[in-house]
């Protein structure tokens, strides 16, 4: 396991040194895919159906959906956009169980350079300039594969969501950066910011401005961790 990840701050953007992908907090890179994959899920098709079933019960959900309902052209476009960054991770996860290693050493990804049987850790893995490494050299032979993510076909995705009638979860000692309250059922992290958190009843609004100002700052779309039952935040 990685122990520990440099970053590295390239045109503006920050890279996690073991992935080369956008740096990303309180997960490992192997599972940001799946985490993407799972947020993908949620605002394509999971947002509505919740509230629709919570809103039987409870007037603040309600309100959600009415709210979901409003915002249907925002969350299309973001769903586009997921979808389209849900798909370059894909790829680059094929491309790089194709070509790439783990370093011995340092355990970052090393791209396999075109017929060469040596390596040296930090040259060529295809970002270019963004490249960091540890300058051990191996061979291709000896360097660990890379251990690619299962990728699910998004029908196979996990429907994991709390049943409506179930009562929501309390996530001790976490607060939500919109309504300021501890958050109770579902916990969403943006995995891209190094702190915040929304809860269920807040994650749409708070998370479609998130959204729009990363869109406006150019970056790619963020992406939020479900958490579903509270864990150790020692990490
Ligand atoms: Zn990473
Ligand atoms: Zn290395
Ligand atoms: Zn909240
Ligand atoms: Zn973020």
């Amino acid at each position: 396991m990685p122990l520990d990840r440099a970053r590295k701050v390239a045109l503006e953007e920050e890279f996690c040194s073991l992935c080369n992908q956008q740096y990303h907090y309180r997960t490992d890179c192997q599972q940001l895919i799946l985490i993407t994959e799972r947020w993908f899920f949620w605002c394509n098709s999971e947002r509505g159906r919740y509230l629709t079933e919570r809103a039987g019960q409870d007037a603040d959900y309600a309100a959600r959906l009415v709210e979901y309902e409003r915002e249907q052209a925002k969350n299309r476009q973001r769903n586009e956009e997921l979808r389209h960054r849900y798909d370059t991770a894909v790829e680059d996860e094929n491309y790089k169980s194709r070509n790439c290693r783990h370093c011995p050493n340092c355990h970052r990804v090393v791209e396999r350079m075109e017929g060469c049987e040596s390596m040296i850790c930090g040259q060529d893995y295809h970002g270019g300039n963004i490249q960091s490494g540890c300058g051990e050299e191996f061979t291709w032979d000896e360097a660990e594969q890379y251990q690619a993510a299962t990728v699910r076909k998004s029908t196979e995705t996990i429907n994991d969501l709390p049943r409506p009638e179930s009562p929501l979860i309390t996530h001790e000692n976490i607060t939500c950066d919109g309504c300021h309250e501890i958050v109770r059922g579902i916990r969403f992290d943006c995995v891209h910011c190094p702190s915040l958190i929304f809860c269920e009843k807040c994650e749409q609004r708070y998370t479609l401005a998130h959204s729009n100002e990363n869109r406006n700052a150019g970056q790619q779309q963020h992406v939020f961790r479900l958490i579903m039952t509270p864990f150790d935040e020692i990490q």
